[in-house]
Parts: structure tokens; sequence; C-alpha cells
């Protein structure tokens, strides 16, 4: 039964990814995403009472009025991370732990940051107890990056933004891409794909619209020139 319901999802995610390459200019995702999505139990990081939805193409609440995202959502934002085996990333927003899961398989080291602590405690020790060794998680604001390991190959941002936070622009590598949902909170919201060019250049590119819960914190913000 698991098995059919993870093939169902992947074949979903392969299907909506094919009705919105209009929009996203991508027929279908790399491999590779499938390939992290398929081995990445789903299950294990929804609560139990909601087990079975765990292979359902929807969010799911997590708890502290957090979701963990779409699943096509999650393919579509890692996908366009483009990730690499060499390659650190900064997620912000850990939340169940899952999309940081899914990119460890990808690239060489995680950093995700987690403003709530419980859900950061939790998902850290979940991902520790599922053996994923290459992701590193704490409590912060995100606004403010995660300056130690920087700069970044890429950098996630899986809750919405009112804007793109100045710290975390520096703390892309030239070369790097970065993908944020950007709008009003509990508005729909544009996923953005940022990539910062070789002499440091950013150029922005509207992906889709999308519905996340919002980014919190920002309150000690650096003002930003964007
Ligand atoms: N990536 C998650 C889904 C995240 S939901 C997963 O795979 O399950 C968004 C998360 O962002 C929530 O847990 C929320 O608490 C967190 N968040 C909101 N504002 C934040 C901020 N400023 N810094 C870090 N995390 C933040």
């Amino acid at each position: 039964m698991r098995a059919i319901r993870l093939r169902e999802m992947l074949h979903t995610i392969e299907r909506e990814a094919r009705f919105t390459a209009p929009m996203t200019g991508r027929l279908a995702f790399n491999p590779r995403v499938m390939e992290a999505i398929e081995q990445v139990p789903r299950d294990a990081f929804v609560p139990v009472e909601l087990l079975d939805q765990a292979f359902d193409n929807g969010p799911l609440p997590i708890g502290q009025g957090q979701t963990i995202s779409q699943p096509y959502i999650v393919a579509l934002m890692t996908d366009l991370l483009d990730p690499q085996p060499t390659q650190t990333i900064l997620e912000i927003g850990t939340g169940s732990g899952y999309q940081a899961a899914i990119l460890s398989q990808l690239v060489q080291q995680v950093y995700s940051l987690e403003i709530i602590p419980s859900l950061a405690a939790r998902a850290a020790e979940l991902l520790s107890r599922l053996g994923y060794d290459n992701i590193e998680v704490r409590t912060g604001d995100g606004h403010s990056g995660w300056i130690e390991h920087a700069p970044y190959d890429g950098i996630i941002i899986t809750a919405a933004a009112t804007h793109l936070p100045q710290a975390l622009l520096d703390q892309l590598k030239p070369g790097g891409r970065l993908i944020i949902p950007v709008g009003m909170p509990y508005m729909s919201q544009e996923l953005l794909l940022v990539e910062k060019d070789l002499a440091g250049k950013l150029h922005t590119r509207d992906i889709l619209g999308v519905a996340f819960v919002p980014m919190t914190g920002g309150a000690n913000e650096r003002k930003s020139n964007h």
C-alpha cells in the first residue's frame, strides 16, 4: 500500500510538472530530484494522525500553525535550485525537516534555520534518527541568514517573505541561486528564482503563484537596497 501511494505521489508530481511547464519552463524535473523524493519517507515527517494523507499532493499541518509543503512544490523548488553533489545549501524554514532531507540527498551539506525552537528541535532529532548526517538545524531568524557557513551555492526560503532579505542575497555565492516566495502574508505569492551572476549582479525571474505560511521575524534586519 505504501509503495503504491508513493508511486502515485511521484506520478502526480510529474503530471503537475507538465501542466505548469508553460509557467515554470520545466516539462519534467531532474531525475536526481525525483529520486530524492522517492527515497525520503514523507510519512516520517507528518503527524501520525495524518499518516493516511502522507503521500497526497498537498500541504499538511505540522503544529505551531505551520505546514509541510506540497510535494510538487518541494520538487519544483528543489529542481529550480539545480543542486549539485559538491554544494552547500542554506534553507530558511526547517518546519518538519522534509525539504532539508530531500536536499541532503542531493548536495554535500545542508544548513537549515527555523524560527520556532520546538520545531527546530523536533526536526533535528528526527533527521538524526533517520540517519541524515549532513544537515545542521539551528533556531534562528532567517532574515539574517547564517553567516558562519556563508557564502552558499544555493539558498531556499520555504516561508513567504514580503521582500528579498538583504543578508540572504549577500550570503549567496556568485553563480548561486536563491528560491523565495515573495508577497503579502496570507495572500498568494510569487515564487522567485534569483540568480547571482559571476559579476555579482542579480537576475530575478517569476516562476509561478504559490501560497506559503508567512516568514516571521525580521525585526533586526539590516535595510536592503533592493
Ligand atoms: N520546509 C518545511 C516547510 C516549512 S513551513 C518542510 O519541509 O516541512 C515554513 C517554516 O518557516 C515554518 O516552520 C516557520 O516557523 C518557519 N519560519 C517562518 N519565518 C521564519 C524565519 N524568519 N526564519 C526561519 N524560519 C522561519
